[in-house]
């Protein structure tokens, strides 16, 4: 067979594959770990003269179908990982088919035209104003850094410097506030940008990390010159938010720059029913949030907005071309928008999830998230032997195996066992995490397959792995 024609057997080889995975996602476990020793017909030297397209594809999709974590599937809530919805996940396969260089309009009008409506329609979806810049990135890591990136700029300029050309070397420290809910994606993109992981100063009222507004205002009014506030719209052990709103008042008295991480937390803008706990995010001055998260885009897929798009263009578009785009340019070029410079057309998959459910599909998806965290969390709350640790906000419960007899001192030692066997089991996929000092589970349910019959199995499962585990 001529590779030519093999091109099409081969992705037909993938399609043929695809129905039975599909369908068996909802009996599944999350993950097979006795499968884990096909991963071996992965290894071997390198082939000298090659072991041929399809046998390369079947061996591929018989390992991948057999040890892959099937966390597609209806019952893996550790983190927060989405799902794909068939729309998003025939979209990314179309992303492959084409394979577009998606930086410059001159390689792909098709890619950065989709890009520019995903992003307009991403902002009528969050309720974010139209006039907002914003650009794809591989996650919300990257989209933290973009954000941060335009906030460093604008910082610098403040002080007479372009950062983008000349580094930051002379100037003082950026000043970064925020509260305790601060995910280490936003610490790790001051990291890279030279500003210093430790440079946020926490500001929190309690031990959840719950942010001191008033002690922010004060130490606001004392910082000589501009500053950074990063609010979280979405804390991953709780789910609870920043109030944005607040922050965004303070922004606007101190002359802030206020970067709202919402990874998840910011479709919560998607439902009237939710969206008071995202209240000021349109205020923000950039803006973060995943697809491969509560979208159900497969990974890599996260977005960043920001309110004044010419810095965009300054903080990334420094290629020696002062290109700055308006924001109806439609020869945008996007790699000079954010980070990256060759990238994959990742809008396809986002313009094919949000046209084929609409508005309205994406906020019945976060009103059932919603309606089934609040069932778990009443689960929690009327049974004995498990306790409540937070209230639930959105779609993350987090919660710990109580029963009477056990001493609160070996409480944290067996819920980090329950963490363990839960995930040695396989059925349903929860972690633990530390909140509060305590170690706690803290399922996160944001995948379009998740039923009650799946948040009922969590709890059976959790239930009869504890009674197991403090027996032993
Ligand atoms: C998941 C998450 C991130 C990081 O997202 P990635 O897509 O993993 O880079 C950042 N912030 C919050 C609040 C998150 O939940």
């Amino acid at each position: 067979m001529h590779e030519r024609d093999t091109a099409a057997a081969a992705l037909e080889t993938v399609a043929g594959a695809a129905r039975p995975y599909l369908t068996s996602l909802d009996e599944r476990l999350v993950h097979d770990h006795a499968a884990d020793a096909l991963l071996d017909l992965l290894d071997g030297d390198l082939s000298e003269r090659g072991e041929g397209t399809l046998d390369s594809v079947e061996r591929l999709l018989r390992v991948g179908t057999g040890t892959a974590t099937h966390s597609s599937g209806p019952r893996f809530f550790h983190f927060v990982v989405g799902g794909s919805t068939p729309a998003a996940q025939a979209g990314d396969w179309v992303t492959s088919l084409l394979d577009q260089a998606s930086g410059l309009w001159l390689t792909s009008p098709l890619a950065g035209r989709a890009e520019t409506i995903v992003l307009r329609w991403l902002k009528d979806l969050f309720g974010l104003p139209a006039s907002y810049g914003g650009v794809l990135t591989p996650s919300a890591t990257f989209a933290n850094l973009t954000g941060l990136a335009c906030a460093r700029q604008w910082w610098g300029e403040h002080h007479g410097a372009d950062v983008t050309a000349d580094g930051l070397a002379g100037l003082p420290r950026m000043p970064v506030l925020a509260g305790g809910y601060i995910h280490p994606s936003s610490r790790k993109a001051l990291q890279l940008l030279g500003c210093g992981r430790d440079a946020v100063r926490v500001l929190a009222r309690d031990d959840a990390g719950r942010v001191d507004v008033a002690a922010m205002d004060r130490a606001l009014g004392e910082i000589d010159g501009p500053a950074v506030i990063v609010g979280n719209a979405g804390e991953v052990n709780t789910g609870d938010f920043d109030p944005i709103d607040e922050l965004a008042d303070l922004a606007g008295r101190h002359g802030a720059w206020l970067h709202v991480d919402g990874a998840f937390g910011l479709f919560a803008a998607a439902s009237p029913r939710l969206s008071h706990l995202v209240k000021g995010v349109e205020r923000a001055h950039s803006v973060t949030a995943d697809g491969h998260k509560w979208l159900n885009v497969p990974y890599e897929s996260g977005f960043a907005f920001v309110r004044d798009p010419a810095i965009m263009g300054r903080a990334f578009g420094a290629w020696g071309a002062p290109y700055l785009p308006a924001e109806n340019d439609p020869q945008v070029n996007y790699n000079c928008l954010g980070p990256e410079s060759s990238r994959r057309a990742r809008a396809l998959p986002i313009w094919a999830t949000l046209r084929a459910y609409g508005r309205q599909g994406h906020r019945e998806m976060a009103e059932r998230h919603h309606d089934l965290a609040l069932r778990l969390g009443g689960i929690v709350e009327d049974s004995p032997d498990l306790e409540l640790l937070a209230p639930v906000r959105l779609c993350v419960v987090c919660f710990r195996y109580r029963p009477r007899d056990v001493p609160e001192a070996e409480l944290d030692d067996l819920n980090r066992r329950i963490g363990q066997e839960l995930i040695a089991d396989g059925r349903v996929y929860a972690g633990t995490t530390i909140y509060r000092g305590m170690t706690a589970l803290r399922p996160a349910i944001v995948n379009w397959r998740t039923t009650e019959a799946d948040i009922d199995l969590l709890v059976s499962v959790i239930r009869e792995i504890a009674t197991r585990t403090s027996a032993g």
